[in-house]
């Protein structure tokens, strides 16, 4: 029995290992309608922010994107419907990602994971406005300010209603959207990045007021600038408040944002889930969530609230100092417009440490609304573009070009060196964080001669291994070739390649020149279909061998079978503040692994029984270990199967099996230990579940506490190398 969505909900408190959940039976269907509704729409700035909707708007208004051919489409089309509906993935509108009954995901995936539209007329009758598995709220509020965001925490709290919330719709497992909820679309709320751009912290006094406390965290990391952002505001408008700000003459610094790697991917689900930002610097300042200074949120109990950290240790190796004590105020009158009046007050009785560690890896849409947020900015560095060595053999072989595979594995080992253990090249941990990417290919650098220096220690690297290369029959040409690469400096920073790369295709007016920087193309289903497992860095390097092989054999593959996100620096130590909820798995990766997910191939299997048991603690059966990133965690992803870990959960099982019988998402992400903090913290913050978002924390919650299987978590030999056996003699090519 589940209680998100669509299965019986039973309103009785239970116990878990961690404490007993508050659960609390939310007002649904004709009972949500029937609610008072004008006593919330009075309440508002304009009583117009307050929509009926229904399925059929979303038919109406979103699905017409997903009918046009895949160039036509963008995501910001699907922002702009009234509804405020429609989300990145036309899946996502559906409770578990699947819009048919008695037809198990994997069974609709086949039919339609790989179309990429929908027909123009007769569309499928899962489309059908009727279908009851729309996970389509029926009232969505558009909080323009914080006293409307504060209202509807206000009549949801004294109706028992649950919320929901969205900013982009981005969330791959469909957090964003939820039937019987009232939606928060964040979309109309203030702008803050695009109104008022960076605030340099020259003239800030330390210790002065808690308003300095952005500032005050900022220059104790270094940093002279903050960006505060807005809840409905996403990387786009800061990008380019940022931009606007480095380009004005009047301004004599330049700063740098780190964020996502679409315009249209908002820092609030972004920066909650960790915050991947390879593109953007991410492997030299850190992770989403270390970017955070203060935070201004409404929470389940109606307080109006901002903290941030006012108390830390500095460290001569830490880049960001240790913290030591989270401070908060509460806002007594947030129906004030002018936010200079806003009165801050001592909080009764928030724990203030424990909200700021939940918030920052704890994810969206789960602790409460998010109206703005004070991150840090870097001073601009240059960027550089180049193609990697392992970049320019998947070139050559895309171009049916014969690479021995003695020269592919030096570039792997090249890259490994370059990535986790660059003294080995000669070069410094700030010489490797200074790149990264969301693929191996290309890496964007930042620094004067960033680029540069990775391709020289190329060239020193397979300078010397020249005599050894050429005696096993690499050509003079092959290695000459592969040192007369230079970097692309043609782009001042990442909003400036983005808006070059993804606007205008094959050089043409793009369709899309007046919108959102990105390259956002809304899909039926999220593509890829994506596991997210973590390669421990750690252990890349004690087990050399074992991944040379492994990233080699991956590099031959079709990139959908296979590619590695690269935004974890050397020691991702330095950017961690002791304060953040990102799993260790997050916090110690060399790459993060995608590839489709084990139940479309089970002969991904291989990352279950070699590499989660070679690179995490399997021992212990009651302490599953983190193993996923959450940020691009595919919609029905799951861990192994809760009774032999070294096997993924299988797709023929109902999806109420698979939840019961498979390690949960959330665990999955989280680890057991760290997963029972935050439900904790959930528990206090949210004692009624009024944020319940889909695979949230504490979403799982009854799942979780009827599952008592025993586990065997029994390791079997190497299967990677007959996975690959398989891909390679293309027994896969019919999936391709
Ligand atoms: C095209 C594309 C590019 C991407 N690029 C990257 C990338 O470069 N790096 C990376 O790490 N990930 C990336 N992702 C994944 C991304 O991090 C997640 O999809 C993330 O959930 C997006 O957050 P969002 O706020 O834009 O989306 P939404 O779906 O709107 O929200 C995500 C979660 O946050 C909650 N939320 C939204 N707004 C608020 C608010 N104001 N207050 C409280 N909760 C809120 C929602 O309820 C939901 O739970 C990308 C995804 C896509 C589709």
């Amino acid at each position: 029995m589940k209680i998100n969505g669509k299965i019986v909900l039973v309103a009785v408190a239970t116990v878990s290992s961690q404490g007993a959940f508050g659960l609390n039976e939310k007002v649904r269907g004709d009972d949500l309608t029937n609610l008072p509704w004008s006593d919330l729409s009075t309440s508002l700035s304009s009583p117009e922010l307050l929509l009926d909707t229904s399925p059929a708007d979303y038919v109406a208004q979103c699905v017409p994107e997903f009918q046009k051919d895949m160039i036509d489409r963008h995501h910001l089309n699907l922002l702009e419907a009234p509804s405020g509906l429609c989300t990145n993935s036309l899946s996502s509108g559906f409770q578990d990602a699947t819009p048919t009954q008695n037809v198990s995901w994997a069974e609709w995936w086949a039919e339609w994971g790989h179309l990429t539209s929908l027909p123009q007329d007769n569309l499928p009758a899962w489309l059908d406005p009727k279908n009851p598995l729309y996970n389509i709220p029926s009232k969505v509020l558009f909080p323009a300010n914080a006293g409307d965001a504060s209202a509807a925490v206000g009549f949801a709290k004294q109706h028992n209603v649950e919320i929901s919330i969205k900013n982009s719709g981005h969330h791959y497992m469909g957090a964003s959207t939820k039937k019987d909820t009232l939606h928060m679309n964040m979309n109309k709320y203030k702008r803050y990045a695009t109104i008022n751009g960076p605030s340099e912290c020259k003239n800030t006094t330390i210790e002065e007021v808690f308003i300095n406390q952005p500032c005050n965290l900022a220059l104790a990391r270094g940093r002279q600038a903050t960006l505060r952002i807005g809840g409905g505001e996403n990387f786009n408008m800061a990008y380019d408040a940022v931009k606007a700000f480095n380009e004005d003459p009047q301004t004599s610094a330049k700063y740098h944002l780190v964020g996502g790697g679409s315009g249209t991917v908002s820092p609030m689900g972004w920066t909650w889930q960790g915050g991947l930002a390879g593109m953007t610097g991410g492997r030299k300042y850190g992770l989403g969530v270390d970017q955070v200074l203060q935070v201004e949120m409404i929470l389940p109990n109606g307080l109006h609230v901002r903290f941030g950290p006012t108390a830390w240790e500095d460290s001569d190796y830490l880049l960001y100092p240790k913290i030591t004590k989270v401070s908060g105020e509460c806002n007594e009158n947030p129906n004030e417009e002018d936010e200079s009046l806003w009165d801050w007050k001592v909080c009764p009785d928030v724990d203030f440490d424990d909200l700021w560690f939940a918030v920052r890896g704890g994810g969206g849409g789960t602790w409460g609304v998010v109206l703005s947020v004070h991150v840090q900015l870097h001073d601009y560095l240059p960027m550089e573009i180049v193609t990697t060595p392992v970049g320019a053999v998947a070139l050559r072989l895309l171009r049916g070009e014969v690479v021995p595979q003695v020269f592919q594995v030096a570039a792997w080992e090249f890259m490994i060196d370059f990535l986790w253990n660059p003294t080995a090249l000669g070069l410094s941990d700030d010489d490797s964080n200074k790149c990264g990417s969301t693929l191996m290919s290309d890496f964007f650098c930042y620094g004067e001669s960033s680029g540069a220096n990775l391709l020289t220690a190329w060239k020193d690297f397979i300078i010397a291994k020249n005599t050894t290369l050429l005696s096993l029959g690499v050509s003079s040409a092959l290695i000459d070739d592969s040192i007369a690469g230079s970097p692309n400096t043609m782009f001042a920073d990442f909003p400036d390649q983005l808006l070059a790369t993804f606007q205008a295709p094959e050089g043409t007016q793009g369709p899309h020149d007046d919108k959102a920087i990105g390259n956002e193309k809304p899909e039926i289903t999220p593509t890829p279909q994506i596991s997210t497992f973590l390669l421990p860095k750690k252990c890349i390097l004690e087990n050399r061998e074992y991944f040379l092989e492994f990233f080699a054999l991956i590099g031959q593959t079709p990139v959908g079978l296979g590619s590695f996100y690269v935004a974890f620096g050397v020691d991702a130590e330095i950017t961690n503040d002791q304060t953040t909820s990102v799993s260790d798995a997050y916090r110690e990766a060399g790459v993060q692994f995608m590839h489709p997910l084990n139940y479309i191939l089970p002969e991904f299997d291989f990352v279950y029984e070699d590499i989660m048991s070679m690179c995490y603690d399997t021992e212990n059966k009651d302490n599953f270990p983190p193993i996923y990133g959450s940020n691009h965690a595919g919609a029905t992803l799951l861990g192994p199967m809760k009774s032999n870990w070294t096997k993924s959960c299988p797709a023929e099982w109902t999806l109420e099996q698979r939840e019961s019988d498979c390690i949960s998402i959330q665990e999955a992400i989280y680890g057991t230990k760290l997963l029972g903090r935050l439900e904790g913290i959930k528990n206090t913050v949210d004692p009624t579940y009024m944020f319940d978002c889909y695979k949230c924390v504490g979403n799982n919650r009854v799942d979780a506490m009827e599952s008592s299987e025993p586990t065997e978590g029994t390791s079997s030999a190497s299967s990677m190398q007959v996975f690959f056996h398989l891909i390679l003699v293309g027994a896969l090519a019919s999936i391709l």
